[in-house]
């Protein structure tokens, strides 16, 4: 169980080293989420903790591969993580975010059949995720994040949200697009931002496609390009934002998804609700990687109407 006491993180495998590079106040309103694109967690907190001629980087936490959280600096301070960034009209991050780095290599390349980090370290198949990128660049292999490491991300952000009241959880790659692709498609961003967004009494609402196929658009009306192959009946989502006709939602399936539907296509399937947090125990003790992989396969609970088209919206 992770708490925060003092801008400082306890619980289970939760250890501190000081970071030298920190900056003034911090009155954080955001997390942001990254990759290291490192070897190790070692080998990334030593980078962290360590000034450079060419410029310094630093993070409030390190999250390693096996669920091991080294954390850097106090929530209260500013850390180097973000860069040139906006977001709502915000601009620098590193003054209004906390950091946090994931241990993972990223972005790898081939050569061959092989997959290879820009480091030279080659990995396996079964540690290689083979995506496009929400913003696009191609199919291209990225290094895997493992399960205990996503469901402690979730933590990490639902103890933060809770105790500092952000606003949003963010990826590197929304606040410095064009310029950055972390955590990139094999972390499932979407849907721990979702779960981790439970506020209060919230409730988490998922939908199911009701359609035969259903686009999924970038913004609330038939005339926004498509941002992904259709869902097919029965896909599961997350609600983020609903609207009159139309709903942001997350997709859970196999890549990071989300877009706009129309919400005479979908049904809601249950809420939950569970104090602080959008999970209930049930849903808590399925890993989100775990979701992500295998989107339980659910009959619609409205009937579709007599003749529906193949592709709605
Ligand atoms: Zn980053």
């Amino acid at each position: 169980m992770l708490a925060i006491q003092n801008h400082r993180l306890t619980g289970p495998d939760v250890s501190f080293r000081a970071t030298p590079n920190v900056g003034g106040a911090l009155r954080p309103r955001y997390v942001v989420l990254h990759y290291t694109a490192g070897r190790t967690l070692e080998s990334s907190v030593e980078s962290l903790c360590t000034k450079k001629p060419q410029g310094n980087a630093s993070a409030h936490i390190v999250l390693g591969r096996d669920g091991r959280i080294v954390q850097l600096a106090p929530f209260n301070a500013v850390t180097w993580h973000a860069g040139v960034s906006q977001w709502n009209g915000i601009d620098g991050l590193n003054h209004h975010a906390i950091g946090i780095e994931m241990d993972n290599a990223g972005l790898l390349h081939r050569e061959g059949e092989r997959c290879v980090a820009w480091f030279g370290k080659v990995y396996p198949d079964n540690e290689v995720v083979v995506a496009e990128h929400r913003h696009g660049g191609g199919v291209r292999p990225w290094h895997h994040f493992t399960e205990v490491q996503i469901e402690r991300a979730l933590q990490l952000c639902e103890v933060l949200v809770a105790h500092y009241g952000l606003q949003d959880v963010l990826g590197h790659e929304d606040i410095a697009r064009g310029r950055k692709v972390d955590p990139g498609p094999a972390f499932p961003l979407a849907a721990v931002r979702a779960r981790a967004l439970g506020r209060g009494a919230d409730v988490a609402v998922r939908l199911v496609v009701t359609a035969t196929s259903l686009n999924i658009r970038s913004g609330p009306a038939a005339e926004f390009p498509k941002v992904a192959p259709a869902l097919k009946r029965g896909a599961e989502l997350v609600l983020l934002e609903p609207q009159d006709r139309w709903s942001r939602v997350a997709v859970v399936g196999a890549t990071d998804l989300e877009g706009w539907v129309c919400n005479d296509f979908v049904t809601r399937q249950a809420a939950t609700r569970s104090g602080p947090t959008v999970l209930s125990r049930s849903q808590r003790a399925v890993p989100v990687a775990q979701a992500r992989a295998t989107p339980a396969p659910r009959k619609p609970a409205a009937p579709a109407k007599k003749r529906t088209p193949r592709t709605v919206r």
